[in-house]
């Protein structure tokens, strides 16, 4: 459950009039509850909603249509986005921006939301300073790395792939006495690993904000051998000091052992949102549209604690998402 803040009232006059969606960056699951959040709330709070294909790429080529309650029917269960989503350099440019501008003024759009990680936060915080048009952010990421807010929407579908899948790899791990090493998505954070780490009940997790050496790795293995343990299983972030589990093993097999491998790589992103990031994504869309239509101007919608929180966008940037201290101590007693 999430704390939700209130906005005041603004004369209909004054509300945005249209408002356009659209996600960018790395797709995650629950993007598509967030897009039917916002479609929904903007049509029955009075406003005409649209979509923009392929994000910053599609809002260049004017791909750009009304969106109705039905467009937004059958899709909360879905992965990736009916958005599609991209990546586009020429947003990046000022001249790029500029035609994005005047592509949104043209079709009339008076409020955008911007559902996608950092990268499409400091697009969205340009285009807002360059245009003055509102426009608000939603965290929607697997990596969970963006400041401001404790929880990004896929993180959590992607943390329970994590888990599933460790659990299969962990029967056939203790039938045949393996030390597995599973890669996990994450980019330079190590937000995915440390909570599939210790939902799976991994022996280790290596995480790239935790420095390490191999030595204390084996030292950990050798640790589970003394106490009887035949298995071993080592949860590393793809974005460690060692570059992932290809390098790691064969730093592990110079010591004399013997690893088996596994990149959980794309399915984290893929798969049907979690009821949790259903709820998140559905709320985060939610708030956004009312703070868009009760005149707020920018900044990214997330959560602090229970609460929905509005943080400009400006303090979101060069600050990195950090992992809490407390979890990794859990994570470093449960290992022993
Ligand atoms: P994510 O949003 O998942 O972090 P990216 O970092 O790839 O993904 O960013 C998505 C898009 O946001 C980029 O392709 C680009 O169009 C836009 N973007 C990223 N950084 C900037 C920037 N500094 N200035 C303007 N636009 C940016």
């Amino acid at each position: 459950m999430f704390t939700i803040p209130t906005f005041p009232k603004t004369p209909k006059s004054k509300a945005p009039k249209r408002i356009a969606v659209l996600t960018s960056g790395g797709d995650a699951p629950g993007m598509n509850a967030a897009i039917r959040a916002v479609v929904r709330t903007t049509i029955a709070l009075g406003s005409e909603a649209m979509g923009v294909q392929r994000g910053y790429s599609g809002l260049l080529e004017g791909l750009i249509h009304p969106m109705v309650p039905s467009s937004v029917a059958n899709i909360i269960q879905r992965g990736g986005t009916i958005l599609r989503t991209s990546r586009c350099p020429e947003f990046m440019k000022p001249a790029g921006r500029k035609k994005a501008i005047s592509i949104l003024r043209h079709h009339g759009i008076e409020g955008l939301v911007v559902i996608g990680g950092d990268g499409s936060f400091r697009g969205a915080k340009l285009l807002h300073e360059e245009s003055g048009i509102p426009v608000m952010g939603i965290p929607g990421t697997i990596d969970n790395d963006i400041p401001c807010t404790d929880d990004t929407i896929g993180f959590d579908t992607a943390v329970n792939t994590g888990v599933q899948l460790i659990d299969k790899i962990r029967d056939t791990a203790s039938s045949h006495d393996r030390i597995f090493l599973v890669e996990v998505m994450g980019r330079h954070s190590g937000m995915i690993a440390l909570h599939t780490g210790i939902g799976g009940g991994a022996e280790s997790i290596i995480v790239p904000e935790v420095k390490t050496s191999v030595k204390s790795i084996s030292e950990s293995i050798e640790r589970g051998i003394r106490r009887g343990k035949t298995s071993s299983i080592i949860v590393v972030a793809e974005g460690c000091q060692f570059g992932g589990v290809t390098p790691l093993s064969k730093e592990l097999e110079k010591l004399g052992y013997s690893t088996k491998m596994a990149i959980l790589g794309h399915t984290q992103r893929g798969g049907s949102p979690s009821s949790h990031d259903r709820l998140l994504a559905s709320t985060l869309g939610a708030v956004s549209v009312h703070a868009l239509l009760s005149g707020v101007k920018e900044g990214m919608v997330g959560v602090q604690g229970p609460e929905v929180r509005i943080t400009s966008f400006k303090k979101i940037q060069g600050k990195p998402a950090e992992l809490p201290e407390e979890l990794l101590e859990v994570a470093r007693n449960l290992a022993v």
